[in-house]
């Protein structure tokens, strides 16, 4: 292994596990699987059988929806209560997304900041 001033070396490695690092979070991105944006809630409802149905002596039906925005308006999808639990899943994977993201972004802006002044470092040798 070729001598190297300790600080360039130590550099130059953790360039390099910065872009290993990014590398395996992109894996990570790719096999994510569905998701969805969103927060779900459920709502109590009462249906048009007043006079027979428990609805109407307070157990209600439960409906879930999901609610998310689009151009910064609110929007509500109702969820089908045999897809509620895929549901809960894609919107819990979302989060993990938007967190893998940002992780993303992050190691990546280090890796332009090192850019920059490693190339400052090669310019005044
Ligand atoms: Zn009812």
């Amino acid at each position: 292994m070729p001598r190297k001033t300790s600080h360039s070396y130590r550099l130059e490695r953790n360039t390099r596990w910065l872009i290993r690092r990014r590398d395996g979070l992109l894996r990570r991105l790719g096999r994510i699987g569905p998701f969805v944006d969103g927060s779900i809630y459920r709502m109590g409802r009462t249906c048009g059988n007043k006079e027979h149905c428990q609805c109407s002596r307070g157990k209600k039906h439960v409906s879930s929806y999901l609610m998310f925005k689009v151009r910064q308006k609110s929007r509500t999808l109702y969820i089908p209560v045999d897809l509620l639990g895929e549901v809960l899943t894609y919107s819990k994977r979302y989060r993990s997304l938007k967190e893998l993201i940002r992780q993303i972004c992050d190691v990546q802006k280090e890796i332009v900041r090192r850019h920059v002044q490693e190339k400052a470092r090669h310019h005044h040798r």
